[in-house]
Parts: structure tokens; sequence; C-alpha cells
């Protein structure tokens, strides 16, 4: 390159209209697009007719490649193949494998893939064995090196081909601290022998100094953060800071000592702030300050990534800090929309292929302009986006070593080389490491080569004319999530959940910090009982208290006896009539406006379940959005339900099925989910036309007043809703055996839940009507794990499932049922990963887990602990910090047996079962053994388990591949069977049913012998 070094005056912050060059307008613009299409043409050139060796078309591999590029069936179960095969030891399993991906008989998969198999014989164990190999040796190609070691001479031979490298090694988002800890000495040892080799090498570009090209560290490593620490969330965001630069610093330190160049990569968006505000924060750090060689990633996919990009590069002035800014387009854009369309986020980055390009070359532009302070390392494949940075960097008069060009490993050699020849700094990306901890990282690179819109695939797969590639900046087709459509919501649209908090904005965490403070200012709050809206005080006082420290009282409860129940019951009973009366539609319309109130409210919401139920902040904003998922669905659901049904079809008959509303309607709801249980049972009986005497558990009297008040404001008539607050043994039977209660509406414990069945059913004398009861109970669900399941999802999901809010959903899982190959490695993992989970009070936002509800459940959690002691072995038991909180130990037992009472008894704590099993059949045998029936899961990569799993794990709701708690309203519908419950399932269309009696009226529409014709 010959380019000269000026100073430019640097600008930041004025608006992208006015950029120089490529971006402006006219003549000038034209002259500088014919340059960047010279430059690529001559790049091209260099390339000659050159083809990356994957996409060699006569090779197995290319012809993979082609045939996963023109179908997209067979290109998802190659992949899943080839995620399941580093797992499988055996031949057999491999055959297997490969049986139940490709075997069946309408794939159209073309002979000489040679993936056909029908049966396992010798002959096809061999043939599985050559697949494997054919396999390995595809995804090797992606990886310079299985270890550090062996990655040496392989670096050093780059280098001997005048390519610098930035060793990364594979292996992202940790389980546990000490997985984090081996990760960071992977780097340092790795550092070690860099360190001693580096003395052997010239410097690239023939500069004297030592460095490559002038300016750049010989030795250079790429760092994922979420390596970092094992407990790394967006929610805990300065704790995960603090913790994850304790495992860099020494990284860092030992970098300087060589020179060395450390780059944070950027993973999902999630991290994205928080993998900034770490580089930032670790590069103000007086040891480090203005060390010169690091840097950071940006990723030119996301919509924000300008703005981020201004703010490093006016960071980086004002601290006089020299960074590099590897600029990417990014890496994870199939994975982050589909989170984004399941969070009902929005996509955070551009949804077409040319804002993508268009917005890199913004961005490189950018940065140019400011290679005083940041210098340039344009990581991309494609010819069209080099040639522009080469162009722009030539305008700008940015100087040669301040521009670097990133390629990756076995990816697209032929660009590597014809950069080479160009004589451009040409730095090679190169992951160390075994296939199993690389594997995410494989499979990215796989989709981006067979991607139809992807640069490699145009060039390499399909053979895009070279012109059109160069002017051509990506399509303009749009890559969107789809729309989520659960029930049809008339003019008030379809139902869409309810987006949890992205805690990775700023503004959220610090809005929820105000609203944890301004909460706590008003304790104690006086909940008063309220019949037909009238507040009422009474002695019988019951304290709500925060189970992190019983010290603090966060309501004064007033409870109710008889009387007040009997007051509230007929009250409900006067106020049927004219409620059922009432046209369903403006019933609905009281659910949207309660929606909305509890949308304005949901920060004070989830603060106040912070402290009144001890759940953490995600899990208490979590509650809350259910709540308003319950509400706008319900509302939509009654809009369908409320048109009268045509049925059956005979000439000179009309004849309807509708339904209405059963009377009134006693709902008694726990302390668990104590938003989002209480508003699905009360808003499902108001909308259908019940009145509601509602009893929330002495436990959560606070937000239950604050249920009530929602609905209030949202403008239901006072007398509809009855708040009778009170204790459980004073007016539980009452409420249930009263003649002018209808309908019960229960969620807790079997105990509770039988006891309701049995007195419901015992019909009094004066009553009007037989009672129904909707009663969701408990559940001991367990989770299975096949044989080739994915561990480190496993392990993620399975501490979720088993210790998210201590143990005490109804969903949450309480057998690991393991097949016993994998059990020891599980069993270890799990242990160091629940070692690492971090304990504490629900506030602190980085805690995972904090104290149980109440004194009786923790005694009770404790004495199960102690059974489990006796029957299996002891692998983790963690106390929760907290001296005045109802903490109870997070628990792991081994070894537990079918008949375990660990294994057969709910204990609602967090506390959790391990047992092996011989077979994926044994495996669903054992699962299937107790009482209940609520949820389950399975980890598998056998579609043969999974279709077994369907058939015969009999539980209401059932998993694949994901942990067993955590139903979405209208895409889980939730409840079980057994003992786990005797209704059908919240959040699902057949809810509301249970609420009404249908009703079928049939008119003989024949006078006369006429007819009326339809
Ligand atoms: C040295 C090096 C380091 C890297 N480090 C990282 C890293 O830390 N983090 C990371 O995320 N990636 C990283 N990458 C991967 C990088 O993001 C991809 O290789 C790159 O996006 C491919 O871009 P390209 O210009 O080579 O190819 P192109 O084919 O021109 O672009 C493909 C890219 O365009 C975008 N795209 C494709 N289709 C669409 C669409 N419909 N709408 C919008 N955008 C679309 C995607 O980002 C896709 O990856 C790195 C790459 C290199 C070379």
């Amino acid at each position: 390159m010959e380019l000269t070094w000026i100073p430019l005056s640097l600008i930041i912050g004025r608006s992208t209209r006015c950029f120089l060059g490529g971006f402006r307008g006219g003549a000038m613009n034209k002259a500088f697009e014919s340059r960047v299409r010279r430059t690529g043409q001559k790049l091209f050139q260099l390339i000659g007719d050159e083809v990356p060796p994957l996409f060699h078309k006569e090779s197995w591999t290319g012809k993979v490649i082609a045939q996963c590029a023109k179908d997209e069936a067979f290109k998802t179960e190659f992949l899943r193949f080839m995620d399941v095969l580093p797992s499988l030891k055996q031949a057999e399993s491999v055959a297997e494998h490969l049986i139940e991906y490709f075997g069946r008989p309408e794939q159209r998969i073309p002979l000489d893939l040679k993936l056909h198999f029908t049966r396992a014989s010798p002959a096809s164990l061999k043939r599985a064995e050559s697949i494997s190999k054919e396999i390995r040796e595809m995804v090797e190609k992606f990886i310079a090196a299985a270890t550090p070691g062996e990655a040496l001479p392989k670096l050093s031979d780059l280098r001997g081909r005048g390519m610098a490298f930035s060793a990364d090694i594979l292996g992202e988002a940790v389980v546990s601290e000490a997985e984090a800890d081996a990760h960071a000495q992977r780097y340092l040892d790795l550092m070690e022998d860099l360190g001693r080799a580096q003395a052997g090498w010239r410097s690239l570009g023939g500069s004297d100094n030592d460095l490559d090209w002038g300016v750049a560290a010989k030795i250079n490593l790429s760092i994922k953060p979420s390596s970092l620490y094992s407990q790394m969330s967006a929610r805990g965001f300065d704790q995960s800071i603090s913790r994850a630069k304790e495992r860099l610093r020494p990284v860092f330190r030992k970098a300087m000592t060589m020179g060395a160049h450390i780059c944070l990569d950027m993973e999902q968006v999630d991290l994205k702030n928080l993998t900034l505000a770490l580089y930032r924060s670790l590069m103000e750090e007086a040891e480090f300050r203005r060390y010169p060689h690091s840097g950071t990633v940006l990723q030119a996919y996301l919509r924000e990534s300008e703005t981020d990009l201004r703010e490093l590069v006016s960071w980086a002035k004002k601290r006089r800090h020299r960074a590099t800014i590897r600029l990417v387009k990014g890496a994870y854009w199939e994975a982050e929309g589909v989170y984004a369309c399941q969070r009902n986020w929005p996509v955070p980055f551009y949804t077409n292929k040319r804002e993508t390009d268009e917005n890199f070359e913004k961005l490189a532009r950018l940065v140019l302009e400011n290679h005083e302070w940041v210098h340039l390392a344009c990581a991309s494949h494609n010819i069209r986006s080099i040639a522009w940075v080469m162009e722009t960097a030539k305008e700008l008069k940015a100087p040669p070593e301040r521009v670097e060009y990133q390629v990756l490993y076995g990816m697209a050699e032929p660009v590597q080389k014809a950069l080479v020849k160009a004589g451009l700094p040409v730095r090679v990306y190169a992951p160390v490491g075994e296939m199993i901890p690389g594997m995410a990282y494989l499979v990215r690179r796989l989709l981006e080569m067979i991607s139809r819109e992807s640069f490699l695939w145009q060039r390499f797969g399909e053979g895009a004319p070279r012109g059109q590639q160069l002017k051509n900046r990506g399509s303009t087709s749009p890559l969107g999530p789809p729309a989520f459509d659960a029930s049809g919501g008339g003019e008030r649209g379809t139902f869409q959940n309810e987006p949890q908090r992205d805690w990775s904005i700023e503004k959220n965490r610090s809005s929820f910090v105000e609203a944890l403070r301004k909460a706590r200012k008003k304790f104690p709050i006086t909940v008063p009982i309220v019949i037909d809206g009238e507040a009422i005080t009474t002695v019988r006082e019951i304290l709500s208290r925060n189970p992190n420290d019983w010290n603090e009282v966060v309501g004064v409860v007033s409870g109710a006896g008889t009387e007040e129940a009997e007051s509230a019951i007929l009250a409900a009973a006067d106020a049927f009539p004219k409620w059922r009366d009432r046209n369903p539609a403006r019933r609905a319309e009281i659910l949207f406006h309660t929606a909305a109130g509890a949308r304005k409210k949901r920060d004070e919401l989830a603060a106040i379940q912070v402290y009144e139920a001890g759940k953490t902040w995600a899990e208490a904003d979590a509650d809350v959005c259910e709540g308003i998922d319950f509400l706008e669905y319900y509302a939509r659901e009654m809009l369908r339900l409320a048109v009268p049904q045509p049925v059956g079809k005979v000439p000179g008959e009309e004849s309807v099925l509708f339904y209405e509303p059963r009377g009134v309607a006693a709902v008694i709801a726990p302390w668990n989910f104590p938003f989002a249980i209480s508003m699905g049972m009360i808003s499902a009986a108001l909308v259908t036309g019940n009145t509601v005497v509602y009893k929330p558990s002495s436990n959560s009297c606070v937000t239950g007043t604050m249920i009530r008040s929602l609905f209030s404001k949202a403008g239901l008539p006072r007398e509809v809703l009855h708040f009778l607050p009170g204790s459980g043994s004073e007016i539980g039977d009452f409420l249930v055996t009263h003649p002018r209660v209808a309908l019960i509406a229960f969620t807790g414990s079997v105990k509770v839940g039988l006891r309701i069945i049995g007195l419901a059913g015992k019909t009094l004398e004066g009553s009007l009507q037989v009672k129904n009861v909707v009663a969701e109970m408990g559940g001991k669900n367990a989770i299975l794990v096949d044989a080739d399941a994915d561990l480190d999802e496993v392990v993620v999901h399975v501490l979720q499932s088993a210790f998210g809010y201590q143990g005490q959903k109804c969903s949450a899982c309480s057998r690991l049922i393991v097949h016993e190959s994998v059990y020891a490695r599980l069993a270890d993992r799990l242990k160091s990963a629940a070692e690492s989970l971090v304990l504490g009070p629900a506030e602190d936002p980085g805690s995972f887990m904090g104290a149980v509800i109440d004194e009786t459940a923790k005694q009770k959690i404790l004495s199960y602990i102690e059974i489990g002691k006796q029957e299996g072995t002891l692998l983790v038991e963690r106390s929760v910090p907290g001296e005045r909180g109802h903490v109870v130990p997070l628990t792991i037992i081994g070894d537990i047996r079918p008949e375990h009472r660990l294994a057969q008894e709910e204990i609602f704590g967090p506390v959790l079962a391990l047992m092996r099993a011989r077979t994926f059949d044994e495996a669903l045998d054992m699962a299937n053994s107790t009482s209940y029936a609520l949820t389950g899961a399975v980890f598998s990569r056998s579609p043969r388990n999974l279709t077994l799993a369907r058939e015969k794990f009999r539980v209401g709701n059932l998993y694949l591949n994901r942990g067993c708690t955590g139903a979405v309203v209208g895409r889980h519908p939730f409840g079980g069977f057994k003992m786990s419950g005797g209704g059908s399932k919240a959040g699902g269309p057949d809810y509301l049913l249970q609420f009404m009696v249908p009703r079928n009226v049939a008119e003989n529409t024949l006078r006369r012998g006429f007819a009326p014709k339809e």
C-alpha cells in the first residue's frame, strides 16, 4: 500500500450525512465507487480460480456443503448430526444416529454422500467410521490445533507464510468457576509457549523494532468474555465485570510482560454492553492504562453499533488510550433472531444484508477517521468490504500500520493468499482446542459458509460474477422473526407475550434499583380486607415478612374470619346475575385495562415480590409478565368463546352451543407465583362472568392487595371482586363448602388440593349447584439425560429448573435421571457448577438463590435433606448467606433409587436427587414411577429417543432439550394430571371452559312444512 501518515483532525460525533468520500453524493462518490471496484477486481485477479478446499465440488465436504445450501431440511439434520457426533464414543452409536438422522424414507439424500443406512451391520459400522472421519476432518479444517502444544508449529507456519495470528482457545460460556479458571489458565500456558517461541520469529513487514508491520504485537490472543466468569449475567452487571476482571488481570499482566495483544471477542448481544464495559473498566486501571496492545470487537449487524463505536472512540480519545477495533459483521444473527422472537424483544440487528454491509462500511470509515486512537482490524472475507476499507484508508491517508485485515482459519484460503500477495497486513484468527468445546464456533462457521447471502457461498459455492459481487452489497430480503400469533384478538390484535426486562440495558437496572428503594420505604404496608369496595380492618393481624430478613415486615394484613367470608360470598352472589349478563367484550375490556395498569406498575409489582416472596430480580419480573400475559390471553380467549357455535347441520333445525358462567368463584391462590397465578385464576373467573372471592396466600397479601387495586382502577365494579386475606385454617373450609360458592380455583399443595376436592364433592343442603374444582397441585418432576446429551446445556438448564426460585415452583426439577454412561461426568460438572452459583438475598442483582418462604417450609426441607443423606450420597450442600433469612442449603444428593422417599415425595425446595438409569427406556419408567404428572424434560440428541419420550413420558408439560420450568402463556399451556392436578391447562385454549357451563339451544325451524334456507 502506498499510504503515508498524515495526521487528520479527528471529528467525532458529526452526522453520518457529512462523511467524506464514499458517503458523499455525486461525482466524488462515483469516483470513489469505481476505485473500490477496481481494487476489488485486482483482488479477484489475485484469487484467480482458486477455490477453498471446503468448496471443492468433487470432495465429500464440497458435496455436503452444496446439499446443505440447497436443502434446508438436510442442513438441519446434518448440523444436528455434526453437533452430536463428538459425544458418540462407539461406532455402533454413530451408526444408530446415522440411521435416525438420515434413514427416513422421505429424505432425498444424494447417494454419494454415503449417509444412507438401513440397519446396523459390520458393513454399516465401517461406513459409520468413515463418515465420522470425513466429518472430523471437515471440522478440523476450522481448528488450527487441538492443544496449545500442537498449535505452536501451526502458528509458526502461518507466520512463515506472511500472516500473523490471533489465537483463540475454543470454549465459551463456561458453567463453573473451576472451568473458568481452567480456561484462563490455558491462555496463560499458551502465552508461556508463545512467549518462548516469539524470539525466533522475524517480524512481519520487515520492521526492525520487533513488532509486526512496525506496530503490532507478534502474539495476539482473542478471548471470549463468557469464558471468564461462569455466572456472567447482564443483571449482575457490576459483579460480572469485577469477577471477569479477576481472571483477565493475570492474562493482561502476562501479556504486558511479553508485549502481547489481547482482544475481547464479541458474542451475543446480551453480553455486548457488558463486554464493552469490561474492556473499558480494565483498561482504566492504573496498571493497564495506555497499554497499546489491546482491543475489542464491534458487530456491524447491530443497530446500536454506531452509537457504541462513537462512545468507544470518544473514550479512547479522552483517555489517550490506543485500542484496536476489530470490525466484523457479526456471527450470531440466526440465534439472535430466534432469541429476540422468543422474548418478544426488538430485533437488535439489521434484517437485510445490504444494511449490514452498508453499516460495516460506515463504521469502518468512522474508525479510520479516528485512526490516531483506534486502529482498524477489518475482519471480513468479502472482497467488496475489503476493497472499500482499502480505498477509504487511502483516501483518509490512514497510516498503513493502523489498518490490518483479519480472516478466519480454514475459511477462505484464496482470499487470505490474495491479501498477502496484495501486500496487506493479514492476521488469521486461529482457534485452538477440541471439537466438543468448539462446536458452537464450528456451527457458526458452517452456517456462514452455507448461508445463501454470504459472500463466500456466492463466490465459491455458486460462482457469482465478480462484478456483481463488487457492486452488490447484499440483498434487501428481510430476515426477521415471524410475528408470533397465539390467539386472535379482534381489534386488540393478536396475543403477544409481555417482554421480560432486558437487564443489559443500564436504564432497566437502575430503575429497578430505584423501584426496590421506593418499595422498601413504604413498608410496612397496611392491607385491609375489601368487601364490596369497603376496606375492613380486623384484629386478626397477619404479618407478611421478607423471607430473607424476617425482621422486615412488608405488610400488616387484616385477616378475615368466617363472618367476613360470609359477607364476601353473599355480596358476590348478589352481584352475579348482573355481571353474568354483562357483554363479554366489556368484561374482556376490563382485563385489557388491568393489563395496561400492571404494565405501568411492573417494576413496583416485581420489587414487592423480591421482598415479600423472596424472588430474585428476574424471577419477580417474569412473574409480573406472566400475570399480564394471562390478562391479555384470557381476554382474547373470551372474545373467541363468546361467539355461539352452530352445532350439527340438519335442515329444519338451528342448534347452537354457548357458554355461561357458573356463579361465585372462590379463588385460593399460592405465594410462589403471587402475581401470575392469582391474576390468572381471577381474570379467568371474572372474564367468563363469575364473581370472585379472592383469598391470597398469607405469605403474599401485599401483592394480593395490589392485584385487587389494579382491577378496581381498571373499572371493575366493586361488587364483583372481594379481597379476603386470611388464614387457610380459619376460612379455607368455609369458602370451599359454602353452598353459594359454585366454583373453586385452587393452586397449591396436593394435601390441601385433595381436601378441597373432597369437601367440594359433598353437596350440602341448600346448594344450588354441583361445585366445580379447578385444582393445580404438586409435582415430582424429572429431567432425563440421555447418553448423547449436550452436557453444557444440561447443566445450565438443570440448575435453573432445580434451584431457580429456590426450587419452590410446582414445575421445578427434583429428580435428575441420568444415563449411566454420563452419570459420573455430569455429577461432577453439576457439582462444580452448583458450587459456583451466587447465593444470597433476592434483592442482590447477581443472586441466583436466596431464602425459602418461611420457617415451616425451611424445617420441612431440612428434614428431607436429612432423609436424602440417609438414602443417597451427598454431593452438594451449600449454605445460603443470610443470618435473618429462612435459608436452607442448596442440596444435591446422588445415588437415589426409585423407591426412595427422595424420588417419590414432593419437597418444594432446593433439593435435587440424582438417579442412574441403565437405558433410556429404564429412565422413562423411573420418570413415570411417581404419583405426579406435571412437568418433565429430556435432553437427548437421538431422534428415536425424543420420539419415545413424546409418546411415553406421561406428564402434562414435556420439554425436549430445555429445562422443565418457565412455561409461557399461549406457548406452553400449563398443568398436569394424576396427583398434579384436576384442571385443564392454564394459559391454553381450554382453560376458560372450566369456569363456565355449556348450554345448547336447538330450535325446530320447520313451520307447516316450510323451513328457511341457510
Ligand atoms: C478475524 C475474525 C474475527 C471474528 N470475530 C468475531 C467476533 O468476535 N464476533 C462475531 O460476532 N463475529 C466474529 N467474526 C465472524 C464474522 O462476524 C463473520 O465472519 C462475518 O460476519 C462474515 O462477514 P463477511 O464480510 O466475511 O461476509 P459476508 O458474506 O459479506 O457477510 C455475512 C454477514 O452478513 C450478515 N448478514 C447475513 N445475512 C444477513 C441478513 N439477511 N440481514 C442482515 N445481516 C445479514 C451477518 O453478519 C453475516 O455473518 C470474526 C471474523 C473474523 C474474520
